[in-house]
């Protein structure tokens, strides 16, 4: 019996799971002789339109991310510019499987090397196209691992996540992978547990291995002691997610009195679906990115997708913010090439930059703004100009709606604070109706450490002395200006970093949908001993 072994890594998805160790198989093999340009060519095209027609029909039994997802790889496909290289290569003598492999190995090196998270993490999703095209053109279907199995390798790709059966629970362990992949998206919808990064998870697979994907850890080989206590923190773990659940409905109240508000931040429209409005004081955060992510959506698609989230509300707050493109999140035909993005056309100053595309977002957003109680905030405000520049385009825009007769009202106009020159002087932006603390890229600019590398991460810390202090200054300059200051940032959500967040004297946080009833139970257990 070989020894325990206990390796750790990040958390792409929390929770805990137990049970063999599989090994998920390497890419599907190439081995056709080619029969002449003409039949090579018509295989391709053969092996192409089944994989269009397979995701089809699976995007027709799926939901939410993992519908986008398919969408996603269902437009590569799709797109001639992907399957250029390996015609090319057919007509130059190689077999389609053997083409198609080297084209897409090519791109994918492409996107490993990228710089940006985001791009690395879809490599995984070029592996799987690769895959599913070498797969109709064998003929070979992919075995599928058996149910309740903690799946290993490099990397997984969405695909072989949804064809494994979640129905007896497992888990994901990989030696490389991301937090930022579609696959750890998918995941944390589903309950999944996935560890990211475990660099020295040994090839192959095992009898019994325990994952703890809430301190970061698999155990291989366990005997039986560690067994044991593997049960009691899985125990404890759950004891504090049930009593957590059942009072979700109850106000967000310290120990010692003191509301705090609790929203939520909202990255779809689904998200919400599953989720009792009553347990929340309503959304601080919707994030617009994900209409963007296949391309510039039309007025009727964004006012549509904010429709759904107000009337989720059902008068409760709803803060929806402007497009956040650029840094890590770029969007093909809007954000630009460039060397140091965080630091970049990004946020508010790239929708300064692009009018036409901003305008757009600016008219659906006043047309749902009648329809409830919203606010609209600005990521990635520098200085008052922006500030002014945007509601200038607000009252352009409300003037050209009115003309035309279109019903739509002036949202409240606030701002991110997350850029450290406005959480120094914050009285500079005193026109903004209200401030809401993005401590995630604050704590990366204040500590010149950035959120998406992992070599860094000691430092991106939100709770350092000097993000602190900011955070307070800018509380305190909302009490002098009368300005209302809340936080959305991923510290509001971690109950480990809240006692600072609220004794900085914030009592307002907007949280991830999953946290919500853990933050509400970390702070109930908080005192914070008289502070205003
Ligand atoms: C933040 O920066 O804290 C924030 C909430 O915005 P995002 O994570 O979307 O950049
Ligand atoms: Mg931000």
């Amino acid at each position: 019996m070989p020894l325990p072994l206990k390796l750790t890594g990040t958390i792409a998805s929390p929770g805990f799971a137990h049970g063999p160790l599989v090994a998920l198989a390497a890419s599907v093999p190439t081995k056709r002789r080619s029969r002449g340009a003409a039949e090579e060519t018509a295989a391709l095209e053969a092996a192409l339109a089944r994989a269009v027609a397979d995701i089809a029909a699976l995007i027709a039994s799926s939901s939410g991310a993992a519908a986008d997802m398919l969408e996603f790889q269902m437009a590569m496909l799709e797109d001639d510019a992907l399957s250029q290289a390996a015609f090319a290569a057919i007509a130059a003598g190689s077999a389609a499987d053997t083409a198609w492999a080297a084209a897409l190995d090519e791109q994918i090196a492409g996107y490993i090397a990228a710089e940006d998270e985001y791009f690395r993490a879809r490599s995984a999703d070029l592996r799987d196209m690769k895959d599913r095209v070498l797969q109709a053109l064998s003929g070979a279907t992919a075995a599928r691992p058996p149910a309740g199995a903690i799946l290993t390798g490099d990397d997984i790709t969405p695909s072989q996540f949804i064809a494994a059966d979640w129905s007896q629970g497992g888990a994901i362990a990989l030696r490389q992978g991301s937090a930022a992949s579609h696959v750890a998206m998918l995941a944390r919808a589903r309950g999944i547990p996935m560890l990211v990064g475990i660099s020295d998870l040994p090839a192959g697979g095992a009898a019994m291995a325990l994952v703890d994907a809430e301190a970061g850890s698999i155990l291989l080989h366990p005997d039986p002691s560690s067994r044991a206590q593997f049960t009691i923190d899985q125990n404890a773990a759950a004891g504090r997610r049930d009593q957590a659940a059942a009072r979700a409905h109850l106000e967000a109240m310290t120990s010692d009195g003191t509301h705090i508000a609790v929203h939520l931040n909202v990255a779809e429209p689904d998200d919400l679906e599953a989720i009792d409005v009553a347990t929340c004081d309503g959304v601080g955060l919707m994030r617009s990115e994900f209409l963007y992510s296949r391309g510039l959506p039309d007025e009727e698609t964004q006012l549509a997708a904010y429709r759904k989230v107000v009337r989720w509300a059902s008068g409760k707050p709803v803060v929806i913010r402007t497009v956040d493109a650029g840094g890590d999140k770029p969007v093909p035909g809007f954000t630009v090439d460039e060397s140091n993005p965080f630091l970049g056309l990004r946020g508010l100053r790239l929708a300064l930059a692009k009018p036409d595309i901003f305008r757009v977002q600016v008219r659906a957003l006043l047309r749902v703004a009648r329809e409830g109680n919203v606010s609209v905030m600005f990521p990635m405000v520098s200085q008052a100009s922006e500030y002014a520049s945007a509601s200038g385009i607000f009252r352009e825009e409300a003037q050209g709606l009115l003309a035309r007769g279109i019903p739509h009202a002036m949202p409240r106009l606030g701002i991110m604070v997350e850029v450290p020159a406005v959480a120094i002087a914050p009285e500079l932006l005193g026109e903004a109706a209200f401030f809401s603390i993005g401590s995630n890229d604050l704590t990366q600019y204040v500590m010149a450490a950035g959120r998406d590398n992992g070599a860094v991460a000691a430092l991106n810390n939100v709770t350092h002395p000097a993000v602190l202090a900011l955070i307070g200054n800018v509380v305190r300059a909302g009490e002098a200006l009368n300005i209302p200051v809340s936080l959305c940032g991923d510290a509001g959500g971690d109950p480990a970093a809240l006692p600072a967040i609220l004794a900085a004297g914030l009592r307002s946080i907007s949280v991830a949908p999953a946290q919500l009833p853990l933050v509400k139970l970390a702070i109930a257990s908080m005192s914070i001993g008289g502070q205003a």
